[in-house]
Parts: structure tokens; C-alpha cells; sequence
């Protein structure tokens, strides 16, 4: 059976239910793409989230949520005295949505040092691959950054493949410069990567799908899948390159998670052996309904839509 390790941090999310009503869920990127590649792998995959919580009501709540999903949370460690994230989306009158942050604390940053301390649990970790992303490096400070590259590489060399998707959040970066040396040896460590052209545009300064091609080409040797929204999707890897249509969906209602419901579908779609241009085929349907619906994490139900089609 195929088992994905995914790490990064699972955080609160508060959006208005009414003007002064809060509805809590759980998010995050990686989150998402762990709740989301079970829900389309089901029983065929083993999904697991490595990450760090703390031991509070809150965050045993959202151990259960994760289990409810069927996301293994034996690598979700348990710090002592710190607590998972939380973020509040607002939306202003125009629809346009801003997001407010508390998880500079946050115990998910301290995974890697709680990893070390549980030795027999690092030891045991043999994943068919494993799923990180350009937030999981930013929430890690040099120590944890150092810690993660080791283990990427010693997976690896067990046979873990290795798939990275850089999701950009400039603010979690102390500049450009400390980010482009962090990617640097994370698009060299990864078989495949997973990056939105707006993302690459922002921190190296391409302007067209041509230029970020290009320069993916000079970062990593493995399979690259570059997306650019309702503008289709570019596949390379060493011996050929070819774009996929996406079929636009004229007013997405929320756009959270598009890329990584995308990855989730893509890592799923890969397991069950389809082929590159089908499995793409296949994560842009899946996105394509998880964007027009509101939240990260759509009803169970509306997905199913896309597994059947
Ligand atoms: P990211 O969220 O990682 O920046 P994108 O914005 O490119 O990535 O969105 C990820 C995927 O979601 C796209 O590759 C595409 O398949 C789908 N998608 C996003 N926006 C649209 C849209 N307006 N119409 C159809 N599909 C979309």
C-alpha cells in the first residue's frame, strides 16, 4: 500500500458565520492536502500528517478531526506547553478576502525538535513518499530547516520520493534571499515539485510560463508541474514537456486550497497509476470544484462529483 508523509502545520481557521459569529475549522496548506489525499486515495493509501500540536481540549480537537478524515496522526507530536496556530479570514465589503495570523508560537514550528527527542519513531518513518511545502520551511527556523533536509535526504535514500510544492507566503520570510537559498536545496532534494507560476513570478522575478520552465530546469532534475490557474498547466521533466487546458471556472467562489486539493488529487490520481496528462487532467477537476465552493475543506459529498466523472 502506498503511504504519503506529509509535513507542516494544521492550524484554526475563523471565518465570519455572521458579523459577530466565528466558525471554527481546521486548515493549513499541508492539512489540506492531507485531508484531501485521503478523502480521493481512500483505503488504498496510508496518509500521515507530521506535524506538532500542543496537549490542550484544542488541539486533541483537531487530533480527532484529522482522525475523522482517516489521516494518521501518529507522527502528530504532542509539545508541552505550546498550542497549534490559529488565523481569521475577513472579508472586506468587496468580497476580497485578508487573513490574520497568530502562530509565530505556534508548537507545529517546533516539530523537528520534538521529532529528535523519539528516536525509535524517526527510525521507523519509511513512507512511499513524502509531501512538504515552502510554508513548512518558513514556519522552521534554521535549526528545524536543517533537521528536515537531513531527513528528506535519508528518506530518500530508503526510496522515499520526494515532492515539494514552494507556496510563497513572502511574509513568513525574512527576505527573498533567505527563501531562494531554502528552495535551492529543496527543488534539488525533490522528484517532483509543484509550483504555482505566481508563486515563481513573485520570488525569482519570471514573467512568463517560458521563463519559469527555464529557470525549474536550472533548480531541480526531477518532474515539474507548474500552475497558472485557469491558464493550464505545464509538465516538464528532463526528456519532455507538453502544457494541459483547464477547463475556467469564471467566478470561483473561494480560491483557498486550489493548489494543494490540486497536489492532493495529482499525488492520488499518480498512486493509482495514471499518466502524467491524465493525472493533471484529473487534480484540475478536483480543483475546479473545491474552488467553488467556500472554505478550504468542501463537503465531502461535492467531491465525490469529481471522483466520478
Ligand atoms: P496555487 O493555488 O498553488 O497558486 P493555482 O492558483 O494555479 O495554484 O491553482 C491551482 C489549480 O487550481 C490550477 O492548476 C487549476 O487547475 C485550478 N484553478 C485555479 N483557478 C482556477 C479557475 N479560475 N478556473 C479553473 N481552474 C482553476
Amino acid at each position: 500500500m502506498t503511504s504519503t508523509l506529509i509535513i507542516g502545520e494544521s492550524m484554526v481557521e475563523l471565518t465570519h458565520h455572521t458579523d459577530d459569529l466565528l466558525r471554527k475549522s481546521f486548515a493549513g496548506d499541508t492539512h489540506s492536502a492531507a485531508v484531501y489525499l485521503k478523502r480521493l486515495a481512500g483505503d488504498s493509501e496510508d496518509v500521515s500528517l507530521l506535524s506538532a500540536v500542543g496537549l490542550d481540549g484544542l488541539s486533541n480537537e483537531l487530533i480527532e478531526a484529522l482522525n475523522k478524515e482517516g489521516v494518521s496522526t501518529h507522527t502528530v507530536l504532542q509539545h508541552p506547553t505550546r498550542t497549534i496556530g490559529l488565523y481569521m479570514v475577513h472579508t472586506d465589503s468587496q468580497g476580497e478576502r485578508s487573513f490574520q495570523y497568530w502562530r509565530s508560537q505556534s508548537a507545529a514550528r517546533a516539530t523537528m525538535a520534538l521529532l529528535e527527542q523519539q528516536p525509535a519513531l524517526l527510525a521507523d518513518l519509511a513512507p512511499t513518499r513524502v509531501f512538504f511545502s515552502g510554508i513548512t520551511l518558513a514556519i522552521f527556523d534554521s535549526t528545524a530547516r536543517a533537521q528536515l533536509r537531513e531527513l528528506l535526504e535519508q528518506l530518500k535514500m530508503r526510496g522515499t520520493q520526494v515532492i515539494f510544492d514552494p507556496n510563497y507566503r513572502p511574509a513568513l520570510w525574512q527576505n527573498k534571499e533567505e527563501t531562494k537559498a531554502e528552495y535551492q536545496w529543496a527543488f534539488a532534494v525533490s522528484d517532483v515539485v509543484l509550483p504555482g507560476l505566481d508563486d515563481l513570478n513573485k520570488l525569482y522575478g519570471t514573467s512568463s510560463m517560458q521563463s519559469a520552465v527555464a529557470l525549474v530546469k536550472t533548480l531541480c532534475s526531477g518532474e515539474a508541474i507548474i500552475k497558472n490557474g485557469e491558464h493550464g498547466v505545464t509538465y516538464l521533466n528532463a526528456d519532455t514537456q507538453f502544457s494541459v487546458e483547464v477547463a475556467p471556472v469564471a467566478k470561483p467562489v473561494d480560491t483557498t486550497a486550489a493548489g494543494d486539493s490540486f497536489n492532493a488529487a495529482l499525488m492520488a490520481a499518480r498512486s493509482k497509476g495514471l499518466p502524467p496528462q491524465q493525472a493533471i487532467e484529473f487534480a484540475a477537476s478536483v480543483a475546479a470544484i473545491v474552488i467553488q465552493h467556500k472554505g478550504a475543506i468542501i463537503p465531502r459529498t461535492e467531491l465525490q462529483h469529481a471522483i466520478n466523472q
